[in-house]
């Protein structure tokens, strides 16, 4: 278990204030100048040695994406970083302990990552519905600009940096990086056609990078602690500590900060007290919020909670947002509910996926109360298959891979719900399997 010496986020569960005073006693803001004079390329370099990859979801290494940023920016054509702080996929809840405790620890990542990337300020583009936590993030922003650690010769560094924070909506769908980068703009949050990608022709057509809120709050302690401390934590390629959001049919579901590759089952003993009705009372789990397929209970039980073991088993970490589900679970409905999710926040560009959510809902309803006909799993199959990979951004592919979970692991429960409503007994699935 991660020891409390090894934690970057002391304040997670707010038993501290979040304000700058106490943000201080907790190490943040500490010789941040210091940090700075390091030098661009040094930081980088030391991001990229402690292996941290993005904690958004794709799990791309940060340090390599801060490098494809210009070094020269133009005056008229400055660099920017955006965080994405649009936490909206279904199970994720980490980034807004962060910013309602720990504001502090993201703005001063802000300032070191920017100023890594040669960028002239950080825009975070918060979820419209995550109210309070937007006015905590307003406050520590102007204590940070009241004590000169941000706007003109940020920290006494000579280095100019302002953090704006933005409040979205509501929309899931700006949590993709550039219908983000559109919403900021003041258009409507549609995603655009890669290439260019943001790093060339990112916001106000200016190089941008986005990074996730924990990517980016994590980087002060990395350089205080040193990348090879960070690296200590998890397998290989799957370094660092990570915050890992545990909802569902456990006995205490909580957020908690854990070293990477944490086998499943420790994760759950741990910290949630293990599963509801015991470990024999497991159906199964979505890893890594709702886009990444669902897990059976024999295969995630021993799995590394990191991005290759997840991987491994069919399915990713996405943000960490594990959802466990015990065996009172109608998977079924809950699947169903997820692609009806997804339906509703479709953008609608795009017509596999603007047609092909609406028609995945409509039949896994058919299968949840069993008025589907048997061909119609494989049509529907077929189906998700035509959606994913063919549409702008990663939304076809996160309405369909719930789905073909559900398919490649449930199949014969949806049999049995057709064949019982049509009065037909056991599918020749189930007998076989008997
Ligand atoms: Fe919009 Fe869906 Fe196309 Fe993404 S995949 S751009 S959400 S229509």
């Amino acid at each position: 278990m991660l020891a409390d010496k090894d934690r970057i986020f002391t304040n997670v569960y707010g038993f501290q204030p979040w304000n700058l005073d106490a943000a201080v006693m907790r190490g943040d803001w500490d010789n941040t100048k210091a940090l700075l004079q390091l030098g661009p390329d040094t930081i980088i370099d030391r991001i990229k040695a402690s292996g941290l990859r993005g904690r958004g979801g794709a799990g791309f290494p940060t340090g390599t994406k801060w490098s494809f940023m210009p070094k020269a920016p133009k005056p008229d054509r400055p660099n920017f970083l955006v965080i994405n702080a649009d936490e909206s996929e279904p199970g994720s809840c980490k980034d807004r302990e962060i910013i309602r405790h720990d504001p502090h620890k993201l703005i001063e990542g802000a300032l070191i990552a920017g100023f890594a990337m040669r960028a002239r300020a950080a825009y975070i583009y918060i979820r419209g519905e995550y109210i309070r936590e937007a006015e905590t993030l307003f406050a520590a922003i102007a204590e940070a600009y009241a004590k000169g650690l941000l706007g003109k010769n940020a920290c006494g560094s000579g280095y100019d940096f302002d953090v704006f924070a933005h409040r979205g909506a509501g929309a899931y769908i700006c949590g993709e990086e550039t219908a983000m980068l559109e919403s900021l703009e003041g258009k409507k949050g549609q995603p655009r056609l890669k290439p260019p990608f943001p790093a060339g022709a990112g916001l106000y057509g200016c190089p941008t990078t986005v990074n996730n809120v924990e990517s980016i709050a994590v980087v002060p302690t990395i350089l205080r602690r040193s990348p090879e401390w960070f690296a200590s934590f998890g397998a290989e390629n799957n370094k660092g500590t990570k915050l890992f959001q545990i909802s569902g049919h456990v006995n205490r579901p909580c957020v908690v900060e854990e070293a990477m590759s944490i086998p499943f089952r420790e994760l759950i003993e741990k910290h949630c007290g293990g599963i509801r009705g015991g470990w024999d009372n497991l159906l199964c789990v979505i890893p890594g919020g709702s886009s990444v397929p669902l897990v059976k209970a024999e295969h995630i039980i021993d799995a590394p909670m990191d991005f290759d073991g997840l991987k491994a088993v069919g399915s990713g970490l996405g943000t960490a947002a594990v959802i466990v589900m015990d065996k009172s679970t109608d998977v079924v409905r809950a699947i169903s509910r997820l692609s009806y999710f997804y339906k509703h926040e479709s953008c609608g560009q795009c017509t596999p996926c603007r047609e092909g959510t609406g028609w995945m809902w409509r039949v896994m309803e058919r299968l949840r109360t069993g008025d589907a006909d048997l061909s119609e799993i494989d049509t529907l199959q077929q189906v998700t298959k035509q959606v994913e990979g063919h549409t702008i951004c990663a939304l076809g592919d996160a309405a369909a891979w719930p789905i073909q979970g559900l398919i490649k692991n449930f199949r014969p429960e949806l049999e049995r719900r057709i064949n019982e409503k049509r009065g037909g007994g056991a599918s020749p699935m189930m007998e076989a399997a008997e």
